[in-house]
């Protein structure tokens, strides 16, 4: 993957920002064609079945079973020995794989399907430019709402694709990861965090829409996120008929105007709107479209497009569970009705107040630490990565003149925002849960977002002045 054409996921100070890149792989004629997309490095893959193989000979280099799934893991760092990456010689490939391994855990844990899946993890790349990370999945060029794959596979129990992994994963460790488990650095992209996010598309949270509206895998070729994509005014869907046509118009797909219609992404985000789908006003190939309205998500979410330093998010917040329902999922645990929900929101906002460690809300982490007794242990220790994100305003400011991608503008405004989504990780708490929020709830949490920007503001105001 040539690295100056792409964008995946990208960083400045504070800020990593996931964008993309076309690519068409070579090829003329192809008889029987199935494609590959992977989002973040906007990276189109064609390719002739009777003539390809893309998958490695032989057994995999490793197998992780959990849940229900097997996942036969082909490492091409260990293959080629490429020393570096993932490569068992190399000083991140114990760590990477550990973490792979357990992001895959954590998938299967949330999705319930049973079957295999063959991983191919590409060599990696070191430049420290473009994506941080890339993965994908492959469609046939048969027009239709297509799972791809991946989901294909775990849904049919079928290997769509002989010679074919159902996902393939390209990261790039010339960046400064964060390969543990604790607390990343503020210049850190946290690899667990990066890994949930590129296995998320590869689960079939991609869109196949170019920036003409039609597919960028084949002529009526869309996926099943696709199809619940609609213009926000009068829930008009984009792409509709058998087969699938881009019904919608052009400024729907720079008009930032979209949102996911479907019912379990709208019953979990629990915020009594569709959530929104980022379409920036300047068309981001292998982004947009592909990921929620980032800074717009309350909460925030793993399928935004944007990965801030020095957080963490590895577990799936409920909107973007909702949505793996709502793509075909439909094992993952219904939703829990009311009740202790509320507690454990507090439970969870407080935890984090308490990270942040900014003064008067510290006071309520200690209560929460007891409010936690729903098993929140755990998320605490998010909310504490979460607490950074308070960082995260300041490091957008600092990154501000940095922005690496067009739109520096745009992006640092996002990013701005997403400081909020950060403080509000609350919800994390409660994404967990998978608890829908009353609306006091809300309204309680979003003064207390208010208040606590407002100081942040203030505090940095007041340092620049010292
Ligand atoms: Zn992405």
């Amino acid at each position: 993957m040539p690295e100056k054409n792409s964008m995946g996921i990208k960083i400045v100070t504070g800020v990593a920002v996931i964008f993309c890149v076309l690519m068409l792989a070579e090829g003329s004629a192809y008889a029987e064609l199935i494609v590959g997309y992977a989002p973040d490095a906007d990276e189109i893959k064609l390719v002739d079945t009777e003539v390809d193989k893309d998958m490695p000979a032989g057994f995999p280099d490793d197998q992780v079973v959990y849940n229900g799934i097997t996942f036969n893991l082909y490492y091409l760092d260990l293959q080629n020995n490429t020393n570096v990456g993932f490569d068992n010689d190399a000083s991140t490939g114990p760590k990477a794989q550990a973490r792979f391994k357990e992001t895959l855990q954590y998938v299967a844990s949330v999705i319930n399907e049973t079957g295999t899946l063959d991983v191919v993890v590409n060599e990696s790349q070191t430049d420290g430019s473009g994506f941080l990370a890339a993965a994908g999945t492959y469609f046939s060029n048969t027009p239709g709402f297509q799972m791809g794959s991946t989901m294909s596979r775990l849904k049919n129990d079928i290997k769509p694709f002989n010679g074919y992994e159902e996902v393939y994963l390209t990261v790039d460790f010339g960046w400064n990861w964060y390969l543990d488990k604790g607390t990343p650095g503020f210049s850190q992209p946290d690899f667990l965090t990066v890994l949930l996010h590129e296995m998320t598309h590869s689960l079939g949270l991609i869109s196949l829409c170019s920036n003409t509206g039609d597919s960028v895998v084949a002529p009526n070729v869309y996926s099943m996120w696709d199809k619940e994509v609609v213009r926000r005014t009068g829930m008009f869907n984009l792409f509709v008929g058998t087969p699938p046509e881009f019904t919608g118009a052009l400024f729907d797909l720079t008009g930032q105007n979209l949102a996911f219609a479907g019912s379990e992404a709208f019953l979990r985000y629990g915020h009594g709107l569709a959530p929104g789908v980022y379409a920036p006003s300047t068309w981001q190939s292998g982004s947009s479209i592909s990921h929620w309205d980032t800074g717009n998500i309350i909460g925030g979410a793993v399928m935004e497009h944007l990965v801030v330093t020095g957080t963490t998010r590895r577990e799936w917040s409920p909107v973007d569970i909702g949505a793996l329902v709502d793509l075909g999922y439909t094992n993952i645990d219904p939703m829990e009705v009311e009740g202790e929900g509320a507690e454990e929101g507090e439970g969870a906002e407080e935890g984090e107040g308490a990270e942040e460690g900014e003064g008067a809300e510290e006071g309520e982490g200690a209560e929460e630490g007891e409010g936690a007794e729903e098993g929140e242990g755990a998320e605490e220790g998010e909310g504490v990565e979460e607490g950074e994100g308070i960082e995260e305003g300041e490091g957008v400011e600092e990154g501000e003149g940095a922005v690496i991608e067009g739109e520096g503008a745009e992006e640092e405004g996002e990013g701005a925002v997403e400081g909020e989504g950060e403080g509000e990780g609350n919800n994390d708490g409660c994404m967990c849960n998978k608890e829908s929020y009353q609306k006091f709830e809300i309204e309680k949490i979003l003064d207390d977002i208010f208040m606590f920007l407002l100081m942040t503001v203030v505090l940095a105001a007041w340092r620049r002045k010292s």
